[in-house]
């Protein structure tokens, strides 16, 4: 039998040993690392909420009514603050109901798991989220890969599979190494003609798309189109974890069989006050500039890159990639640009195919414009040296 230390070295090998780096001290568009200050570009923390002063007011606050919540949601694990919160989810996302789970990762497993099982088809998009794959194996229900945002091939396999049982469209909103968006008004065509369920996933998109901020479903106006929008607390919100915004129907159908909904102990009182400030802020004027400044701090970048000849891979959104190719560069391109004070990440197999590497570079509102062509051209720069461009 192999050891595990044999494993890891091969994955060194590889160029695919993955290592984590510690943020000293306070979260924010800059943080220091390893005892230097750099500016971060690998945040999924697009508005800057995640350090905001009101979310922090609220989180002490709400952790004067206790740590933890000590028990799932159908034990006792559900206080006024759970209901709260998703009285305002679904308020904000004009859905009937919000299902309150405790991360993205547990939402995604937990709700395809419920909703499709053995017998049952799931039609998934080659570069969705690893928890949609995760949960869609959980599942048991036959999984139908369709090549990225290939709606010609969906169509056929929606023809050809499924069969008697419960058909489950599911796609990332936003591409999460990408950047590109899913057009939702074609998925929710196709849901309708072959009657299947629509699942979005919308962890890059809500608080950030659409004109107030309430995701991917509004940016193509098919809020009612969408069976179960899946948001998560975590990045644009600035918080922790996840909702499903759906029908009455489909959220107590959820509490009864989500596993990990009823297994799981339910979200403490200072993430949900966060949370409850997080959609509030979000929803309010300062949302919309924090919003506007994202968009033109995300073109001003994106425009930088390539105009000095990078290839930022389709990308529609804050999320922007830059593509480098094989492993080894990626990564040395990330450490060459740590040296100079820019925290950005590598991405490899198997979060993307292999000869696919690139950097994932991320925009947030609170970015100074100037520290963003200076970050530009330093990896405009290093990217010279490494033969990229
Ligand atoms: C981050 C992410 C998740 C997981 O959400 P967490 O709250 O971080 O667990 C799910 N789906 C997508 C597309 C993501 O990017």
């Amino acid at each position: 039998m192999q050891s595990f230390a044999e494993e890891l070295e091969q994955l060194r090998a590889q160029g695919l040993y993955r290592s984590m780096r510690v943020i000293q001290g306070a979260m924010g568009s800059r943080v220091e690392l390893d005892g230097r200050p750099v500016l971060l570009l690998c945040s999924n923390n697009y508005l800057g909420l995640a350090d905001h002063p009101e979310l922090k007011r609220a989180a002490v606050q709400g952790a004067e009514l206790g740590t933890g919540s000590g028990a799932s949601r159908l034990v006792s694990g559900t206080m006024e603050l759970h209901q709260r919160l998703e009285a305002r989810l679904a308020r904000f996302k004009g859905t009937e109901r919000a299902l309150l789970f405790n991360s993205g990762y547990a939402a995604n497993t937990g709700i395809i798991s419920a909703l499709v099982g053995r017998g049952d088809a799931i039609f998934s998009d080659r570069l969705n989220h690893a928890s949609i794959v995760d949960g869609a194996l959980l599942s048991r229900a036959n999984l139908h890969r369709y090549p990225h945002l290939d709606f010609d091939a969906l169509e056929k396999l929606l023809q050809e599979k499924g069969g008697k049982g419960r058909r489950l469209i599911v796609t990332d909103g936003v591409f999460s190494m990408d950047g590109d968006i899913a057009p939702l008004d074609r998925l929710v065509g196709l849901a309708r003609r072959y009657d299947a369920l629509l699942m979005v996933d919308d962890a890059h998109g809500c608080g950030v798309l659409g004109a107030t901020g309430r995701g991917c479903a509004e940016l193509f106006g098919v809020q009612k189109g969408i069976d179960i929008q899946m948001g998560t607390l975590g990045k644009g919100f600035g918080s922790f974890g996840a909702y499903a915004a759906a029908s009455g129907e489909i959220c107590e159908y959820l509490v009864n069989t989500s596993r990990s909904f009823i297994f799981s102990t339910s979200l403490p009182p200072a993430v949900l006050a966060a949370s409850l400030a997080a959609v509030d802020l979000v929803d309010s004027p300062e949302g919309a500039r924090l919003r506007e400044r994202l968009s033109s701090n995300t073109a001003l970048f994106k425009k930088r890159l390539a105009d000095a000849g990078f290839d930022t891979m389709g990308s529609e959104t804050q999320i922007v990639p830059v593509f480098v190719g094989p492993a080894e560069t990626t990564m040395e391109f990330s450490r060459a640009l740590l040296e100079r004070g820019i925290f950005v990440q590598g991405i490899r197999p198997p979060t993307v195919p292999a000869g696919s590497c690139r950097l994932r570079c991320t925009v947030m509102a609170t970015h100074e414009a100037a520290d963003l062509v200076e970050a530009a051209d330093t990896i405009a720069s290093v990217g010279r040296q490494l033969g990229v461009i």
